[in-house]
């Protein structure tokens, strides 16, 4: 990976960016193309999209979405500890003695999440899932007054941002669900308009995907265009007791993975495939039986419907502090979108 495009991606994952609260993220995606693209708005929704080329009749919408998962703080009780709401679908279990962070109006407040330790758990309450109601943050405060001073009701809650590599080129963070995809639809943009182009790019950071797809619905209402991509993470199946007879063969490094089924316009997974092919882009295929839980979904049934397409990045431990995948993954994703979207001319017909 280039350095620089590293560098992006390293600050997308230290951006803070709850589903609704994705200001930051948003912010570090409008530095990074202000050097490459033709205009960069950001819409009523907070959607920022990212233009090249205009001009060009066929229009090809790339999706990534900037939020992540996150706690949104409702309660502060007598005692100085605070009470939240899940922002996205978390297991709770995952959550159980994190650093979190309290991004509160006046800048972030470390907090912990946790609850009774094991000694003092009831038989039955040992046996059980515990439920986010039954935890609590812990900022350190004294009482509820000094809590309510730094903290107001509503503020975001994520867990401690970071970054990590791994052997083998991988990386972990929180996350990686989507900045992942925010960074491949961007470097997409930025690698297609090194060459001559017959289609309109608009690279979309969507917002609150994690709370049922609402940013790519409003942006691809707006952008109105002929062909639209995803790109969001997928399960990785290469650890241990997962299902390949279900979920497929999807291994980390094992490149881009091509998404194939209802949610996806056959003649685009076409093209796609033979796009990996002619360029000897490794890549993965994966089946879905539905509408996806991705922006797919929504860019597909916008107006009087649209070209979709859907490319995942292989993902270990999903929704988790520990979130795995291969840079080289991410770098080759990149570079399939970019060669389909230099090798349209224009005039394709993707009626099935
Ligand atoms: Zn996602």
């Amino acid at each position: 990976m280039e350095s620089q495009a590293h560098e992006f991606l390293k600050d997308l994952l230290l951006a803070p960016s709850p589903s609704g609260y994705e200001q930051p993220a948003q912010a570090v995606v409008r530095n990074y193309v202000k050097d490459f693209a033709d205009q960069v708005t950001t819409d009523v929704h907070g959607n920022v999209i990212v233009v090249k080329n205009p001009s060009a009749p066929v229009r090809v919408l790339l999706a990534g979405h900037c939020d992540q998962i996150g706690l949104v703080v409702t309660y502060i009780d007598d005692k100085g500890y605070l009470y939240s709401k899940p922002i996205g679908g978390w297991d709770p279990q995952q959550l159980i003695g994190q650093r979190m962070t309290v991004w509160t109006q006046s800048g972030p407040i470390p907090a912990v999440i946790a609850r009774k330790p094991i000694h003092l758990l009831k038989e039955e309450e040992r046996n059980k899932v515990v439920k986010l109601e039954e935890m609590w943050l812990d900022i350190g405060a004294q009482d509820k007054e000094e809590a309510s001073g730094l903290v107001m009701i509503g503020d975001p809650v994520t867990l401690e941002l970071g970054y990590q590599e791994l052997r083998n080129g991988l990386a972990n963070a929180p996350g990686m669900d989507n900045s992942t995809g925010v960074w491949v639809v961007i470097e997409a943009l930025r690698r297609a308009s090194q060459q001559p182009l017959n289609c309109a790019i608009y690279a979309v950071s969507t917002v609150q995907e994690e709370i049922g797809l609402r940013g790519a619905q409003t942006s691809t209402f707006g952008v109105d265009p002929h062909i639209g991509i995803a790109v969001d993470v997928t399960h990785a199946t290469d650890c241990p007791t997962l299902d390949l007879r279900q979920q497929g063969d999807i291994k980390l490094g094992g490149g881009p993975v091509i998404e194939r089924g209802p949610n996806v316009n056959p003649k685009l997974f076409t093209r796609l495939v033979e796009t990996a092919k002619s360029k000897a882009i490794g890549h993965q295929l994966a089946a879905h039986n539905r509408g996806t839980g991705t922006d797919a979904n929504a860019i597909q049934l916008v107006r009087a419907g649209v070209v979709t397409g859907l490319i995942s990045i292989p993902n270990r431990y999903m929704h988790s502090a520990v979130e795995t995948i291969a840079l080289d993954d991410l770098d080759r994703s990149a570079d399939l979108l970019a060669e389909f979207m230099v090798g349209l001319r224009g005039d394709e017909d993707f009626t099935p």
